[in-house]
């Protein structure tokens, strides 16, 4: 028989183990590949990649895999044999499917995290309080059930569930975003000579400046309208306006979602009236930069605010801000760290209209609402989340999201202030634990098996743990899974060629094991392999 790409690594490990520029060493790509190798074949099928990444988040469309997307269309069939898949590996971006199989993403554990998300999801649906927005009445004929949910973590681990492939208009989600557009043209001094960062305590289009003449924040009405003037006001409206699709792309990946909604945007401008009079308050204030055209302005403003997108797109932009900057699905810069900072910060402060003071006792996190329903909430250094449901409280805040938001802090350490209170028995964190590596292998592949997680097994075996270390009573992870009757774990662990008779302290095999605890399939597919009793 051919030799296994483990003894061909072996072979060259013991000559070279010289890493490669991804800092992954021969010894390493083998341990990958045998991880994903069934019944002893000389390959591995590329679907079976494909489903090893997506069970932890990674789509097969995530631009950092480079994955040839003829082979994607018939993918079943396609087969890689060791060195096309590391060929695969090395083109990919930097450890990206390495981490992905060894589990070592920012959310190790991603499906119990969607499943636990799918559950808030269910639950909060059931609340059909609020009433869609009609003032804009283009914005009132949306259907207001619509509910939909998209999660993008830090290390660019997807999730969506509901009405997640549906455009939506992002309204005043717009407004954090212009934000970071202008501080990175003009920096933050010049752009707070023409907005505070102070909350007003009133409604998104409260009639009001503070006392320097100025909006008090760019994330309402006149703030925003004022960063608006703010945008590359030297070019010609086309260019301004494609600028900040260019920028909307780049946060969002380049995965073309953004659209435009032109019904909307007339619907806006023919019913602008507060907004007309808060430009032209401003303006006899002397409150714009000097030579700003207050029509084009406005006309820009309702353009912004009509950008339409799903919810797919808007959660990578919420990661791009939790990832301080960096998209994390094209690991492109598209913003300062700094740029983020004073945006998350006025987010915190300023984002939910004048439910913000609540929002950020209650919730605890930067977010950004809009008036179409859409809701942008960010977890720095973790994940960035995008709700859409148009029914609006009566502070212009989707109630679902508001909802959805409690229920999510209440279950999980997000509030930023629960680094306070770490250890809270009642609040989950799932997180990558950095010092997990140090636990003993033998105790986590035991943990596992016994519990049944052939995921958990897989990234185990991955990271190069010998399948047939015992515990300090001789207890192995074959003997735990057939314990319990795990039979599914067992398969697993016989195609990798697991010792089938370690006996542990007492002297039992996990036959034995098998037979005391009754579960017959276990036996079966046990003795069909030869164990002994
Ligand atoms: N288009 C809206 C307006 O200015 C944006 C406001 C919002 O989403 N709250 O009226």
């Amino acid at each position: 028989m051919a030799a296994t790409a483990k003894e061909k690594a072996n072979v060259k490990v013991n000559g070279s183990d010289r890493s490669d520029f991804n800092g992954m060493m021969e010894v390493e790509y083998s341990y990958l590949f045998e991880c994903l190798r069934k019944n002893k074949e000389d390959y591995i099928y590329l679907s079976d990649l494909i489903n090893a990444l997506e069970a932890v988040g990674i789509r097969e469309n995530d631009p950092r895999l480079k994955l040839d997307p003829a082979e994607l269309d018939i993918a079943p069939q396609v087969v890689l044999d060791y060195e096309k898949f590391k060929h695969i590996l090395k083109h990919s971006f930097g450890g990206l499917i390495k981490d992905a199989i060894q589990g070592n993403l920012i959310i190790p554990d991603f499906a119990s995290f969607c499943r636990e998300i799918t559950e808030i999801y269910e639950l909060t649906n059931k609340n059909k309080n609020g009433n869609v927005a009609t003032y804009i009445p283009q914005l009132g004929r949306v259907d207001p059930d619509k509910y939909a949910i998209s999660i993008c973590t830090v290390s660019g681990q997807q999730f969506s569930i509901g009405d997640s492939n549906e455009d939506f208009c992002i309204q005043s989600i717009c407004k954090p975003i212009n934000y970071c557009m202008v501080l990175e043209e003009h920096g933050e001094d010049i752009v707070h000579q023409h907005v505070g960062r102070e909350p007003s305590g009133i409604g998104f289009n409260g009639l009001v400046l503070n006392e320097n003449s100025l909006p008090h924040n760019p994330m309402i009405n006149a703030g925003a309208i004022m960063t608006c003037s703010m945008v590359k006001p030297e070019m010609d409206m086309a260019d301004r306006f494609e600028y900040v699709l260019n920028f909307w792309n780049k946060i969002t990946g380049n995965q073309n979602s953004l659209g435009f909604n032109n019904s909307v945007y007339l619907s806006e401008k023919e019913t602008a009236d507060r907004n007309f009079a808060l430009g032209y308050y401003m303006k006899e204030k002397g409150a714009f930069p000097e030579n700003t055209n207050l029509l084009s302005t406005l006309e820009f403003y309702f353009q912004c605010c009509s950008i339409q997108t799903d919810t797919n797109a808007m959660a990578i932009a919420a990661a791009t801000l939790a990832n301080s900057g960096i998209c994390p699905i094209t690991n492109e810069r598209a913003m300062e760290n700094n740029t983020v900072k004073n945006c998350l910060s006025l987010m915190n402060s300023c984002g939910m209209y004048d439910f913000s003071g609540e929002f950020a006792f209650t919730i605890g996190l930067p977010a950004k609402s809009g008036v179409a329903g859409g809701l942008m909430l960010v977890i720095p250094n973790l994940m960035g989340i995008a709700i859409w449901s148009p029914k609006l409280d009566k502070s212009g805040n989707s109630v679902k999201g508001i909802e959805f938001s409690k229920e999510l802090v209440k279950r999980y350490n997000f509030h930023i202030y629960d680094s306070l209170t770490l250890n809270n028995p009642d609040k989950k964190d799932p997180r990558l634990k950095r010092n997990e590596a140090k636990i003993d292998g033998a105790i986590s592949l035991n943990w596992a098996a016994s519990e049944g997680n052939l995921l958990e097994v897989q990234h185990i075996y991955a990271r190069g743990i010998d399948i047939n270390m015992a515990d300090y009573d001789g207890r192995t992870a074959l003997h735990l899974a057939a314990s319990e009757g795990h039979e599914h774990i067992i398969a697993y662990l016989i195609d990798k060629g697991v010792n089938l008779n370690p006996r542990d302290r007492w002297g039992n095999t996990p036959l034995q094991d098998a037979y005391k605890g009754n579960h017959d399939a276990t036996i079966l597919l046990l003795e069909a392999n030869h164990a002994l009793k």
